[in-house]
């Protein structure tokens, strides 16, 4: 696998329900994003939200990956706070606690299964 670069989903060919609901999931993820980059205490929802393995956003985001897997190999990258150097990389997944493996010119580790992946490196 070679991670690091931005594809649109839009190039796959995935069924157009795929699509539609990639597209509105991005929407709010990037409202949630944009919210906690605002650094005012009044977002800190928008931060636990991206950061809680079980929130709904990530949730989403890790089915539309296993649903884009079906065209093209996806992975979706759980959120790592580093702005504050507190990357942590755990050594079994989250969700179905396999061992993760090393990826992607070994800056991702990831679980084949659950299609995530954490960044090693900003
Ligand atoms: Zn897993």
């Amino acid at each position: 696998m070679v991670c690091g670069k931005k594809i649109l989903v839009k190039s796959f060919n995935v069924p157009e329900t795929v699509a539609l609901a990639f597209n509105g999931w991005n929407k709010k993820y990037k409202a949630l994003h944009d919210d906690w980059v605002s650094d005012k205490i009044i977002h800190r929802d928008s931060g636990q939200a991206l950061k809680d393995d079980l929130s709904e956003i990530n949730l989403e985001g890790i089915t539309l990956s296993q649903d884009l897997t079906k065209e093209r190999e996806t992975y979706f990258l759980l959120f790592n706070d580093n702005a504050l150097g507190e990357v942590t990389v755990p050594d079994l997944c989250p969700y179905c606690g396999i061992k993760l493996v090393l990826s992607g010119r070994q800056r991702v580790m990831c679980c084949p299964d659950c299609r995530i992946a954490f960044e090693l490196e900003a």
